[in-house]
């Protein structure tokens, strides 16, 4: 993990402002207290999950239940802490009742996200369990298709991996499931090891974008996507190579 600069922490401080007082959905209504997310600001690993359950609605920080016990565990298979990674999530306040994000919130939400990922420039991102991977990815591919296989993609001119995997809060109810999720989460050092996907193989829109974070484009009217599935983003990844790295 590099060390971020004083401008990068600053940035990241004014997002969490940001975001602690955001009201473009109407989950501000209902919400305890938003969840921005937290972690390194340098890491080379970061993790987006779906939306703030109940425990991170209380207390205003991501995966912090059930599922925030066992991503922790799942981090000391690999001999990392959270404080060495960041975590956020697609959503950054949580649905009443825990139902499923909408179109509308993820297309007000995405462009924190976007931003949090120029500023912190990770070199792996682990997207967990479907609304997350389909964000990131683009692709309607559900998380069952595609987990446990890297692909390099760009998001706002920076290259990295994207790695999704099941999403523990799944695992903790499926034994299978979180079998597959621990054997996922031990390729993560061998991921992190590759140099950063190469320049130049990208194909989609993102491959061409060279905003750095405050030049992110603001959520626009109109830009959100038809389908949460396939939610657009505001900086959209590029076209993301599948690639044979395991
Ligand atoms: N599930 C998520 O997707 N995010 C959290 O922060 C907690 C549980």
């Amino acid at each position: 993990m590099a060390p971020a600069t004083d401008d990068v922490i600053a940035s990241l401080e004014a997002l969490r402002a940001e975001v602690e007082a955001c009201r473009l959905c109407e989950l501000h209504a209902t919400r305890t207290r938003a969840v921005p997310g937290e972690g390194g600001p340098g890491s080379d690993l970061m993790f987006v999950g779906e939306a703030p359950g109940y425990h991170e609605d209380q207390q205003g920080r991501p995966f912090v239940g059930q599922a925030g016990k066992l991503l922790e565990q799942l981090l000391a298979s690999i001999g990392l802490t959270r404080e060495q990674v960041f975590i956020a999530n697609v959503l950054k306040s949580r649905p009443p009742n825990n139902r499923d994000p909408r179109p509308e919130e993820i297309a007000a939400c995405q462009p924190y996200l976007w931003r949090q990922i120029a500023l912190i420039k990770p070199k792996v991102i682990c997207t967990l369990g479907n609304h997350a991977t389909k964000l990131l990815t683009g692709d309607p591919a559900g998380i069952t298709r595609v987990h446990g296989r890297p692909q390099a993609t760009a998001i706002s001119g920076h290259s990295l991996y994207l790695y999704p995997i099941f999403h523990p809060a799944a695992a903790l109810y499926t034994p299978a499931m979180l079998t597959t999720l621990k054997e996922d989460f031990l390729r993560l050092p061998e991921l992190l090891a590759q140099a950063a996907p190469a320049e130049g193989i990208f194909t989609g829109a993102g491959a061409a974008a060279t905003a750095d974070a405050a030049e992110v484009a603001p959520p626009a009217a109109g830009d959100s996507p038809p389908a949460a599935s396939a939610a657009a983003p505001a900086t959209p990844p590029a076209k993301p190579e599948q690639l044979g790295l395991f």
